[in-house]
């Protein structure tokens, strides 16, 4: 297949098993973990844990990846549509509150062949970079989406992920999420049925950028929710540039969730200052991947 599925348009030929284009992946699906997850947003995770499949490769290249084993160092296990319904299953059998695709944006082919052959009880969440084209979320195929709005500028987009057109594709996406899902709704254990969540992760002299992107929610997107968060850690090639090679600061990270508070926004998640430890990284050992 020509594969064009991205912002990035490579036009290349993926095979279900030979990678190719910039996020150089095959169309069958490579996992690293798909098992109860716990460290998402409450109305997310809940008591019960998302049955969250973690997607190997990445067409966003972020030097600071916190997932960078599995993003760039592609880590997985390749599985085929059929062994993906079948993880549906086994996650929904252990309870999971909500089937959650990380990292889906080059593998939703994929996913729609697995659903074609079982589709869950429970809620589809779409969990992705936000560097997502458009027309894939107007096809209304997942119930939550879970975007990250990562950069308002065009040159730290560029600097930090190689992408300048970020910002272009994201607003898009978010905006067409923000309109398929309408106003948010949940269930009677407060998990999220429907709905947008709209992540932002704060780096380090960054400030403005974030200051900026609340302004845009609360523009844009005002019944969504806003998640603001501090697990950044200088990880993966975040070496190579001084300015954003330390954990954020409690003064940052104070300058924008007031901001948010004050922003009369109401949906707001936000996560502790203490979340910036590496212990918040799942094991990317396959885990659920394979059939017992
Ligand atoms: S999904 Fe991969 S191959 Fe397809 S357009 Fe995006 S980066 Fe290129």
């Amino acid at each position: 297949m020509l594969c064009n599925a991205c912002p990035r348009r490579c036009n290349a030929e993926r095979t279900e098993i030979n990678g190719s284009g910039y996020c150089g992946m095959p169309l069958y699906p490579v996992i690293a973990r798909a098992e109860l997850h716990f460290g998402e947003e409450p109305c997310i995770s809940g008591e019960k844990g998302s049955g969250t499949v973690f997607f190997s490769g990445c067409s966003l290249k972020c030097v600071y990846c916190q997932n960078e084993i599995i993003s760039h160092g592609k880590k997985g296990i390749r599985v085929t549509p059929n062994r993906l319904a079948e993880i549906f299953v086994e996650l929904e059998e252990k309870g999971a509150n909500n089937i959650n695709f990380v990292n889906p944006t080059h593998y939703v082919w994929a996913i729609k062949e697995a659903l074609k052959i079982y589709k869950p009880k429970i809620p589809l969440v779409y969990n992705s970079g936000g560097y997502d084209d458009p027309l894939v979320i107007k096809e209304n195929i997942f119930d939550v989406y879970l975007m990250d709005l990562k950069y308002v500028s065009s040159e730290k987009a560029l600097k930090y992920s190689g992408a300048s057109d970020y910002f272009y594709y994201a607003e898009q996406s978010i905006k067409a999420a923000y309109k398929v899902t309408g106003k948010p709704s949940f269930n009677e254990n407060g998990i999220m049925q429907r709905g947008l969540i709209i992540r932002h992760l704060v780096l380090p002299l960054a400030t403005k950028e974030a200051i900026r992107i609340i302004d845009w929610v609360k523009e844009n997107a005002r019944e969504a929710y806003l998640s603001i968060m501090a697990q950044y850690l200088p990880l993966g090639r975040a070496s190579d540039y001084p300015e954003i090679n330390r954990k954020i600061t409690k003064r940052e990270y104070e300058k924008v969730i007031n901001y948010a508070l004050d922003s009369g926004l109401e949906n707001v998640y936000i996560q502790q200052l203490s979340s910036a430890s590496d212990t918040f990284i799942p094991d990317f050992g396959g885990q659920g991947v394979l059939k017992k």
